[in-house]
């Protein structure tokens, strides 16, 4: 087990899984600690900038609200309007039925604060256990749901949303998984080009997910924590088969707009992150759940913001309190040090704190609202109304 092997390196482990016991037979040595009970304290004093609210009005592109009861969407609107957001975008929507009670929910109980994205319905009717009975292993799929898109468009969708399913999990009659680029979508992609409406894409995740959750892995505990979230081995593709894949399907719909979640998920090479945004005009990136990756390389992640401030947009991802917004503000427009990404004893996504990036108003402009309005139909309408409000 590869628990074992750190435990006999000293380091620690295994929540609550007690192993070394206390070393208490000498007053001057310390016990031998647990990964997940280390908590340092840093002794660093240096400036501190507690931002609460965004320094413009902010879009905030990856939301997911659709379980919150309505005290809880509540709270998030409140959060929203003490953080200068005047505006979240909700992925929740699914086309069909289900999309009109969902963008109803939102946009009647709040008017102008949300605009709704809706997902593709792979399964339909079909039993979630045979992947031969699924709405997307039926022909005409990719005309079906195009037309279904624009029946979501009229009733208010503002873009469609895809998830890491495609490429990780939906499998075709024969239980192959599903490649990103595979031709039945075609006609979806083009569809959301002539509607207008951008795609919101995540594909795959971490790069570490998809290497051995071993000593090396530098995700090594979320993963233990969370070994659903492996992609290594099986039948699963490599990391860089789904970036390619993806890519493909954007050099082949030139007229349809991107928006790739998570940093286009290789925020970990922002070398070749910026390689694809120079090849692909139509691509674009958000940066929710990617703080913690970008704020531990402050002086290329500084370069690249500059560099693509009109392709980056604003998002956190869930449903983000106040205590996470914190952290993306001071991200983005403080020069902040050495600051934990989340309010959490223990960083889950990668043990380290981050750096900010002093962004300036040009940049912070396009990245919190600007590119939001020209990308997103619907957003523009609402920050105004915002901006006449406040
Ligand atoms: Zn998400």
């Amino acid at each position: 087990m590869h628990t074992l092997r750190i435990f006999t390196i000293g380091f620690v482990v295994a929540f609550g899984c007690p192993l070394f016991g206390q070393d208490s037979k000498s007053t001057e040595q310390p016990r031998r600690l647990y990964l997940d009970e280390f908590r340092p304290q840093p002794s660093l004093q240096v400036e501190e900038h507690i931002l609460t609210k965004a320094k413009f009005p902010c879009v905030n592109v990856h939301t997911h609200p659709k379980k919150l009861t309505d005290a809880e969407l509540d709270a998030m609107v409140d959060a929203m309007t003490e953080a200068n957001i005047p505006v979240s975008v909700s992925l929740d929507g699914v086309v069909g039925p289900e999309f009109r009670p969902h963008y109803r929910r939102l946009t009647e109980r709040y008017p102008n604060r949300f605009v709704v994205f809706a997902r593709m319905d792979f399964i339909g009717d079909g039993d979630k256990d045979k992947p031969e009975t699924w709405a997307v292993n039926q022909p005409g799929f990719g005309l079906k749901t195009a037309d279904a898109l624009s029946e979501a468009v009229k009733l208010g969708a503002s873009g469609l949303k895809l998830t890491k399913m495609l490429g990780l999990y939906l499998r075709d009659g024969d239980g192959k998984l599903l490649v990103p680029d595979d031709p039945r979508f075609d006609p979806v992609w083009q569809r959301a080009g002539e509607l207008n409406i951008p795609i919101l894409w995540h594909v795959a995740d971490p790069i570490a997910f998809f290497r051995p959750t071993n000593e090396y892995n530098e995700r090594w505990e979320e993963l233990f924590r969370h070994p659903e979230w492996s992609f290594h081995g099986k039948d699963f593709p490599e990391h860089q088969e789904l970036i390619d894949a993806r890519n493909r399907v954007i050099a082949k719909h030139k007229q349809t707009t991107f928006i790739c979640a998570h940093m286009a998920d290789v925020p970990e090479d922002l070398k070749k992150l910026g390689s694809y945004l120079d090849r692909y005009p139509n691509m674009n990136v958000e940066i929710a759940a990617r703080v913690a990756e970008l704020g531990r390389q402050p002086y290329t992640a500084r370069k690249f913001f500059l560099k693509y401030g009109d392709r980056i947009l604003f998002g956190t991802d869930g449903v983000p309190p106040m205590s996470e917004l914190i952290p993306h503000f001071r991200f983005l427009e403080t020069y902040d040090e050495n600051f934990p990404y989340e309010d959490n004893p223990f960083p889950p996504q990668g043990l380290w704190n981050i750096y900010g990036l002093g962004l300036p108003d040009s940049v912070l402009r396009m990245i919190y609202h600007r590119n939001a309005e020209r990308l997103i139909p619907g957003v523009k309408e609402k920050v105004a109304a915002w901006r006449k409000r406040n």
